[in-house]
């Protein structure tokens, strides 16, 4: 929210000057759109989903090999 600089009034953001004291209130950041974090053109999400999958391939290799030691 741009309060006025000069006297401190909350103005609407589409004002362009404060309505109190007719002072030219300073332009809001444009806002831009996040974009994903990226990693070697894909995002990180991703890279996430790879490694989890890689982690539980492990996991349930460990799991089955010591299952088979205890059976066999
Ligand atoms: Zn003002």
């Amino acid at each position: 929210m741009p309060d006025c600089i000069n006297c401190g009034t909350w103005n609407p953001e589409d004002k362009q000057l404060c309505w109190r004291c007719q002072t030219p209130l300073p332009k809001p950041p444009e806002k831009r759109p996040r974009t994903p974090r990226r990693i070697a053109g894909l995002p990180v999400y991703l890279w996430m989903a790879i490694l989890f999958f890689f982690i539980m391939l492990f996991v349930s290799r460990c799991f089955v090999t010591e299952l088979s030691r205890v059976v066999g």
